[in-house]
């Protein structure tokens, strides 16, 4: 039987372990952290006993790896998804907005929602439905080298819409500006959230914390086929030998009887491992060097708990706000800034107080003394920059070595870093293989 090794348990090495695990490759998963899920896992509140996630992880009916993925781990019924698109988007003044589709054939319905967007001037309106058909006749090659900005302007988009509707888009679906944003991942965004089926652009929303839906069961079944896996156990170095991996080296154990390795790892992380030939030489490798130029963008999550909840959707868009999301779990509330890196550098009790107000001025409904508990959770390096220089990087990161390959959310998927990505990538990992 094949013995892989797969460094890293965030949901692409937890992904590719369990498709590897069904297709009865013997597999040994090793992850750095004490926990095992990487950027999403689950937490916490024992006071309230309530579960919440680090972040809220938005996700949507154009995530079709994913919601296969939940539905083969028999928790298809733990999501929500929306029966067509609708998005409350929430203006300053209080005044709430939907973005919603009518119940008319695909993708006319998309047409009549944007139609009916009264967020807009009838213009203005046009003007997006002009540049999403734009989309389905543009090549590529044509926008490679603009970012989002660039190519709004192109295509006449009003600074109003920009500001209204696409940078919201954008932060929320590629966590960065449209001034960093390259122009091909989000046309590929673009394309799979509107183009791609009927249900699409419908929101999914977990019933249960992110740990339960993905992590547990996918360590449970790597338990019960006789599969190891390992946590705070970090990968040091690599020794290759013609061509390929022959010795695996971390801070509890050296491997030698493995077939295949793969590396489900961060570009930052991998840039630390050393690589070494079996005389001891380090060896200096083209991916490693790439890894240096990918940057990446902040997230921060507060989660605040109610002892009144006022909030009747379950979660609302916030035009023109420092908070890009609301989240309603019931007992509390999810609120998340995405491409934070002004907020991330402020102290939590700043934050807290921050967000208080806003939520004021936003929905008059609310005010801060409700709040009985709060949370913050900060991310540095919550995605890769999905930028012109990173779509280059990303397309030309190969493995250097035999039986060694790359699994990842920042991988050639043409997707932004998102679950998504990070889930494909590991079942196309977990697909090379017979
Ligand atoms: C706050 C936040 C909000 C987000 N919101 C969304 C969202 O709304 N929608 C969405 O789709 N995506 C969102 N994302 C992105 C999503 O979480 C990631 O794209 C995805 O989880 C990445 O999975 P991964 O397996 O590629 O990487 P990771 O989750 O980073 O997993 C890599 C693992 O490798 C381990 N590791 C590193 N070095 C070593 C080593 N030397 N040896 C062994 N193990 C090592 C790490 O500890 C980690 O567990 C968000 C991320 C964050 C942080």
């Amino acid at each position: 039987m094949n013995h892989v090794i797969i460094i890293g348990g965030g949901l692409s090495g937890l992904t590719c372990a369990y498709y590897l695990s069904q297709k009865k490759y013997k597999v040994t998963l090793i992850e750095a952290s004490p926990k095992f899920g990487g950027r999403t896992y689950s937490l916490i509140n024992d006071e309230f006993n309530d579960i919440y996630d680090n972040g809220q992880h938005v996700m949507m009916g154009c995530y079709y790896e994913t919601l296969k993925l939940i539905a083969d781990l028999g928790n298809r019924d733990k999501v929500e998804i929306q029966k067509s698109l609708e998005i409350p988007f929430v203006h300053e003044d209080g005044k709430t907005i939907y973005l919603k589709s009518p119940k008319l054939f695909y993708p006319l319905n998309l047409a009549a929602a944007m139609m009916n967007f009264k967020l807009f001037s009838f213009k203005e309106r046009l003007k997006i439905i002009d540049f999403l058909t734009d989309i389905l006749f543009s090549a590529d090659k044509d926008i490679c080298d603009l970012s989002v900005i660039e190519w709004l302007m192109e295509k006449n988009q009003d600074e109003e819409s920009i500001r209204k509707f696409w940078e919201i888009l954008i932060v929320g679906t590629m966590n960065t500006t449209a001034e960093k944003a390259s122009a091909q991942v989000f046309k590929k965004v673009l394309s799979e959230v509107f183009f791609s089926s009927s249900k699409s652009s419908s929101m999914v929303i977990p019933q249960i914390g992110l740990s339960e839906l993905f992590i547990e069961p996918i360590l449970n079944s790597l338990k019960n086929s006789g599969n190891c896996f390992s946590n705070t156990e970090r990968l040091i170095s690599l020794i290759v030998d013609q061509n390929r991996v022959v010795k695996i080296t971390t801070n509890k154990n050296e491997y030698h009887n493995f077939d295949d390795i793969i590396l489900s790892i961060p570009p930052h992380a991998l840039e630390k491992i050393d690589i070494k030939n079996i005389k001891g030489e380090l060896l200096i490798t083209d991916f490693q060097m790439a890894m240096r130029e990918i940057k990446y963008s902040p997230i921060l999550n507060a989660h605040f708990w109610l002892k009144k909840n006022p909030f009747t959707e379950k979660f609302y868009s916030l035009i023109d706000s420092e908070i890009h999301w609301l989240f309603n779990h019931g007992s509390y509330i999810s609120l998340t800034t995405s491409a934070a890196e002004y907020s991330i550098e402020k102290e939590r009790k700043e934050i807290f107080i921050e967000f208080c107000s806003e939520l004021e001025k936003y929905f008059p409904i609310f005010n801060s003394e409700m709040v009985i508990d709060y949370k913050i959770i900060k991310e540095k390096r919550a995605t890769i920059i999905p930028d012109c220089t990173s779509v280059k990087l990303r397309n030309n990161i190969f493995s250097p070595f035999e039986n060694m390959k790359f699994a990842g959310d920042w991988t050639i998927t043409d997707l932004p870093g998102t679950i998504e990505s990070a889930i494909l990538s590991g079942r196309k990992a977990s697909d090379s293989f017979a």
